[in-house]
Formats: structure tokens, sequence, C-alpha cells
């Protein structure tokens, strides 16, 4: 009710607060099932109908309609997640929202909300330091990266297909990008294409565009392929031909016809003469010249968008040229090869080997519209974690064991904390046991008993973490079990969760300060 529609009047003081505050956890609550590799789906139907399903925290947020002030800050922790680290949205949210509770705790014990911030943000620093030495020690090799990758996609819909083997596409692609300059992550892209199971995505080491060729009689393949990238229609302007000829007779009609047919052909020679074996043009091609140059054998696109010229060119190498005589050498791009492939009633041009990018795509396929488009979502996170892992090295363990860390860690440091602060850094301990938690309450095991259990196997073995293969749920070392997340994931969740809370809880005091 709070966070769907803003019918509210002004309030101030408590009321506002716990306004606010039930707003934040009601968004919070609203993705909490959805955390973990055994998290639900949920569906989401828009005003027109339209349904988007999936287990992404962030996309959730994003579809629902979301009005109140204070559930939109934690709409935009889950945003800022994304956009800074691309995974652990919904664990950012969670962690914000049960902030948020702890806070409505305290207030209620009459701790002022200023302590409550001043706390939270030194546990804050204290949990940073905690994730420090979660750090494993080790290099983050190919083996490693596969790990990150596929701990961000499981229970993700992969359509039944083993996370493991995406995961692998996933560090190739990576990998792909990877310089001493670091992972230039926007080099990836990726291409969705509905009509085969989610087995069939590839990575393919180019540029994909949906395009189909402007002739048919053009060939689908082209190998070795100078590329060619214009800006000019090749054919006859409208009006071009009452305005040089004032037609009367069927001789001067015929001489009309002539000329055009003849300026045709002349695109079609240059285009020719030029020696380019693919062309793509952001304006028209008249039928008459695709058809000469498809007899020449040269693969044309035309009326392709700004957008995927500037795709060709950054790929390829070619500079996109304003007129026809333009059209040389020296603008010429390379690929290594291009071609055009039929799926279903979709046309798609594969730009591969491009001399100037090492521009790469992974072509996710899916069965339907919902599985193709919730693969692409669970790919994304992949790449963007193991990108963020591959650039800082640093991984720490997942399955909820470095929450359990830090939350030790600040709650053996609030001890030594003065005053009410001490209770609001206890709190923000206490929060960070929600993911824990809600990891166990998702794979359907009692929440407080895992905790128990995970706190005893953490003071005894150091590093303990709920780990579910889908079946069963084992506590131990989640290195071991190849479940592990970058560390950046966790510290931007720390960092941004507390923000949110803190800048909720402050709205209100200076509200009530008045
Ligand atoms: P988020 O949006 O926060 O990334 P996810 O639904 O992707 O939420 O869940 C991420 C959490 O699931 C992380 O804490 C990660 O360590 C944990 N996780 C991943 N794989 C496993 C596994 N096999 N067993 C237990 N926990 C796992
Ligand atoms: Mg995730």
């Amino acid at each position: 009710m709070f966070i769907l529609s803003e019918d509210s009047k002004r309030t101030q003081g408590r009321d506002a607060q716990s306004s606010n505050i039930m707003a934040g956890k009601a968004v919070s609550e609203a993705v909490r099932t959805t955390l973990g590799p055994r998290g639900m789906d949920k569906m989401l139907v828009d005003s027109s109908g339209n349904v988007v399903i999936t287990n992404d925290g962030a996309t959730i947020l994003n579809e629902m309609d979301i009005e109140h002030p204070a559930a939109q800050m934690i709409v935009e922790v889950a945003e800022s997640q994304e956009d800074e680290v691309g995974d652990g949205t919904t664990t950012a949210s969670v962690l914000s929202g049960t902030l948020l509770a702890e806070a409505e705790d305290l207030i209620e014990q009459d701790v002022h909300a200023t302590t409550i911030v001043e706390g939270y943000h030194e546990a804050a620093r204290i949990a940073l330091e905690a994730i420090d030495e979660q750090v494993l020690s080790v290099e983050v090799d190919d083996e490693l990266l596969v790990q990150v990758a596929e701990s961000s996609m499981t229970g993700k819909g992969t359509g039944g297909l083993t996370p493991e083997v995406l995961a692998e596409t996933v560090v190739e692609a990576v990998r792909h990008v990877d310089s001493d300059e670091g992972v230039a992550r926007d080099n990836i892209e990726v291409h969705t294409q509905v009509g085969a199971s989610s087995s069939a995505t590839e990575l393919v080491s180019g540029i994909i565009i949906d395009e189909e060729p402007a002739h048919d009689e053009m060939p689908t393949v082209v190998e070795d392929a100078s590329i060619g990238i214009l800006d000019v229609e090749l054919g006859v302007r409208t009006g071009e031909v009452d305005a040089e000829y004032s037609i009367d007779s069927m001789d001067q009609l015929t001489a009309a016809l002539d000329h055009e047919e003849a300026e045709l052909r002349q695109y079609a020679q240059d285009v020719i003469d030029s020696g380019v074996d693919v062309l793509f043009t952001t304006d028209s091609v008249d039928d008459r010249v695709a058809s000469l140059l498809a007899s020449e054998g040269i693969l044309t696109f035309d009326d392709i968008s700004n957008k995927k010229a500037r795709k060709v060119a950054n790929a390829t190498g070619a500079r996109r040229v304003g007129a026809l005589e333009d059209l040389t050498e020296e603008e010429f791009g390379h690929a290594d090869r291009v071609r055009s492939e039929a799926y279903g009633d979709d046309e798609l041009a594969f730009v591969e080997g491009g001399a100037a990018a090492e521009a790469v795509t992974v072509f996710v396929r899916g069965g339907t519209d919902h599985v193709a488009d919730e693969l692409e979502r669970a790919i994304g996170d992949a790449l963007d974690v193991a990108s963020t892992a591959l650039e800082s090295g640093e991984v720490v363990p997942g399955a909820g064991a470095t929450e359990i860390a830090i939350a030790d860690h600040v709650r053996s440091a609030a001890a030594g904390i003065e005053g009410r602060k001490q209770l609001a850094v206890t709190a923000f301990a206490d929060a960070m046991d929600i993911i824990p938690r809600t990891l166990a309450g998702n794979t359907g095991q009692d929440p407080i008993d895992s905790l128990v259990d995970l706190r005893a196997a953490h003071e005894a073995e150091g590093r303990a973490g709920l780990i579910t293969d889908g079946e069963t749920v084992t506590i131990d070392d989640p290195v071991e079990y190849g479940v592990v997340d970058p560390a950046d994931v966790k510290r931007e969740a720390v960092e941004s969760a507390t923000e949110a809370a803190t800048m909720i809880v402050r709205i209100d005091d200076v509200i009530a300060a008045e």
C-alpha cells in the first residue's frame, strides 16, 4: 500500500519516520524471497499487460511502479549497485531494509536518529575492514573467474543449462577484452535471439546487428572482407526527374528514364570500382543498384541506424564517408568474415574478426522471450562480476560466509564503542545476519537454527557458508565449493545500503528538529 501509491498528506515527526521506514522495509521485503540460488522468481505485469519474469533484484524494483519517495531510495540503492558492480542488488536492498528495521527498534528505545546514523557509518567502516580480511589470497585465474561467474548465475533462469557452461562462455568473453589497460567491458555485447534452447548460447568474436541484406541475391557469407560505411542515398532523389525535364512526349520520358537508369548504374559502378566487399549505408539503396551490387557479389546492408553504423565502424576500423567519391580503400575497415543468417523471421548480420576492436558478443539463445530475457540478465550480471573480479583481483567467499564474518567483526568491535552508539553498531551487525538468514529461509531451512550453526562453524573453522547445490544444503567453506563473489560487490552493498538507510533515518531527523 505504502509503496505503490502516494496518496499521502504531509506528515512529520515519528509518523513520517515510521512511514518512511515502513516503505523502505516493504521494498526490501518484496525482493527478499529471490535472494540466492534457491530464490524464487517474480512475475511482473505492467499496466499494458506486458509480462516480465525475473529473479533479478534491480529488474524487479525497476518494473515495480514505486512512488513512495523513501521506497524510491531503496530502488536507487539497487540501481547504483547495478551500475557500479552489476550484481548484489538483492543483497543491497535487503540489507538496507533490515538496517531500517533495526533503526526502527532503536528509535522506539529512544536512541536518537543522529546517533543511529553515526553508529551505522562507524559500523560500515568496520564492515569494510572485515571484507578486506575475507579477500582470498589467491590469484584470480580462469578457474576462479568461472566460479565467480557461476555463483552469480546460480538460481537464475538459465533454462536448465548448467551455469558452468555459460560461465565458461562469460569468462572467455571477459578474457577476450582484457588488456594491460584493464577489462574493456563495453566491448562485450549481449545479443538475444529467441528460437533455440539456451544450450545454443555461444560466443561470437565480433558484433551482431539485426539487419538483412539489401537484395535477395547477395552473398550470405563474405570472407576476408573490406568494409565500407556510406552515409548517402544510392537512389534517384524524388522530384529530380520532373525538375530537369518537362515531359511531354514519349521520347522525352524514355530519355528521362534512361538518364535515371544511367545515374543508378553509375552509383553501382562507383561502389564496384571502390573495391569494397561489404557495404553498410545509413541511407537507402535503390533496388536496381542493389541488384547490380548483388550480381558483383557485394554484400550490402542499407538503412542501418547511426548506432549500428558506429558499431560497425568501431569493430572494423572503417571510417564513415558522406559522399560516394570518398568511398576509397583508405576509408575501408576489415573483417575476417561477414555473414547473414536467418533465425525464423529475423535476419542477423554477423561481423566477425573486426580489425579495429576486440569486440565480442555473447549470442544468447532461449526457447521463449521470457527465458531469453532472463538469461540475458543473468549473463549480463555474470559478465559484470567476472570483469569486476578480474580488474580488482579480489574475491571473497559467498553463501553468507562473508556476511557472517562481517557481523562477527562488527559485533566484537561494538564492545569498545562508548554510549548509545554502541547499540547502533550492534544493530548493524544484527542486520548483516539477514543475508545468511534469508539464504537459509529460501533454501527451506530454519533461519535461526542455520544462523546458530553457521556462527558455530565460523568460530570453529573460520570460513562458513550455507552452500546449496539446489537439493542439499551444507554448512562448510564456500571456497571449496566454488561459491565466491567479487569483494567489490560486497563493499558496494555495505556502502550503498548504509547510505540509503541513514539517509532515510536522517530525513525525519531534519523534519523532527524543525
Ligand atoms: P544478488 O542480487 O544480491 O546478487 P542473488 O540472488 O544473485 O542476489 O544471490 C546472491 C547470493 O547467493 C550471494 O550471497 C552468493 O554468495 C549466494 N550464492 C551463490 N551461489 C550459491 C550457492 N551455490 N550456495 C549458497 N549461496 C550461493
Ligand atoms: Mg546476483
